[in-house]
């Protein structure tokens, strides 16, 4: 059996909220498919009379199926008390793989499986639960009904520059800690030291660069780092930054159920957009936790970087790296620099998301559960949203790292 990397500092156990069951398109395999039919669901176990149990997902050619949901865009099994009718009557075994996968991801690197979490799970989120090691058995038996993803080569450093998977996994290590730090320099700074080191990564030459010879490469790299930052950085961001932060946290935002995306949806969205990309007067309202507010108060400084939240999108990073689910397959087929990047730039929409949150609590500081919300929302679309895979984001991305913009959005928006 192939050994786990599993998270450090993570704990997670199910609190029946019942989330990822409105908010997920639950697809299904065909054995799955006959198995659900074949459970003989009637109007007595709450399931409406005539009511498709699966349909297909992806055009009416598609042979991919999904599971149907109700009108309110949940899962056709969610009860009324908010849990799984499959699970209730005919045990957890018998529910689809993915259902019960979640909110885990596996990947295969090289003989070995990284494990890391979705924190779209406000559990996850929040460490909620017992520790990841206590779960290895559950993992394990996911990993035998073959729920990892196919066998991948390991992904580029960066245009044409691939080592393989220990390599790879170095560098990634490092990326991964330089954004631990030693837990007394702020998130921010850290976040702007990774990002220059991801920078020349991006622009290095490995040739015959391996094991040994690249970690005195990236010790290298790592010790240069200081000296840049030390020049400084403009803490205030240029106007058109902050534009596009604006429009990527409106692509982030909106967390609704698949089956409300509808012609009114999608013209509300428009609208909410087109403000946004403005920001002037009061937000629209992407989220309930995200009342309107207004653009101005979200410029003050909202002490959105102290040490709890520091630790809590620190951990959500070092998640998504470990995990190798920040490029790659994974993540809109990235390398792991330009992955690295766009990893950080949620930083920024991570903190401004949170202080969003803050105010329109009433709050005058940023308290942790407003960046349990950013961080739960952010997960929710990146790696999965097309348009955040898209080649305008890309190139939203570049600028914005070309300008060292994501460094400065990040210390204006933490202040
Ligand atoms: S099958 Fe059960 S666990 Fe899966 S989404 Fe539906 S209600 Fe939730």
């Amino acid at each position: 059996m192939a050994e786990l990397i599993l998270p450090e500092n993570q704990n997670y156990s199910c609190h029946g909220c019942g989330g990822c069951c409105w908010l997920y398109e639950v697809v299904v395999t065909e054995e799955e498919r006959q198995r659900i039919i074949g459970q003989g669901w009637s109007q007595s176990d709450g399931i409406p009379a005539g009511r498709k149990l699966v349909r297909r997902t992806g055009g009416i050619f598609s042979r991919r199926w999904a599971l149907a949901r109700r009108s309110d865009g949940a899962c056709i099994f969610l009860n009324e008390k908010g849990l799984c009718r499959i699970h209730a009557k005919f045990g957890e075994p018998a529910k689809p793989l993915v259902c019960r996968l979640y909110p885990f991801v596996l990947y295969p690197v090289g003989d070995r499986i990284a494990v890391s979490l979705r924190f779209s799970c406000p559990s996850v989120a929040g460490s909620r639960g017992i520790p990841i090691r206590e779960h290895r058995a559950e993992i394990t038996e996911f990993c035998q009904l073959g729920a990892a993803a196919p066998t991948f080569g390991p992904p580029a450093i960066s245009r044409g520059e691939k080592l393989d998977w220990p390599d790879t996994m170095s560098v990634v290590a490092r990326l991964g800690s330089l954004l631990a730090g030693d837990g007394s320099t702020p998130l921010a700074l850290r976040v702007t030291h990774a990002l220059l080191v991801a920078e020349m990564l991006g622009q290095a030459k490995f040739d015959k660069v391996r094991g040994e010879r690249l970690e005195e490469l990236l010790g290298t790299l790592v010790e240069a780092v200081p000296e840049e930052t030390a020049r400084g950085l403009d803490p205030a961001p240029l106007a058109p930054a902050k534009v596009q932060l604006r429009m990527l946290v409106a692509q982030y935002a909106p967390r609704h159920p698949l089956m409300v995306v509808g012609l009114g949806y999608r013209a509300r969205a428009a609208a909410a957009r087109l403000r946004m990309v403005r920001g002037q007067g009061m937000t629209p309202q992407l989220h309930e936790g995200l009342p309107p507010v207004a653009f101005d108060d979200l410029e003050k400084p909202r002490q959105c970087s102290h040490p709890e939240i520091d630790a809590l999108f620190a951990r959500y990073f070092q998640g998504r790296l470990q995990g190798m689910s920040f490029c790659g397959p994974a993540c809109y087929g990235l390398g792991v620099s330009e992955g690295f990047v766009r990893l950080m730039l949620t930083y920024p929409v991570l903190l401004y998301l949170t202080r969003w949150s803050a105010i329109g609590q009433g709050r005058s500081a940023a308290s942790v559960s407003d960046a349990e919300l950013a961080v739960t929302l952010v997960d929710h679309k990146h790696g999965y949203s097309p348009l955040l895979g898209s080649g305008s984001v890309a190139r939203m991305a570049r600028w914005l790292m070309q300008n060292r913009q994501i460094q400065a959005l990040s210390a204006w928006y933490a202040r």
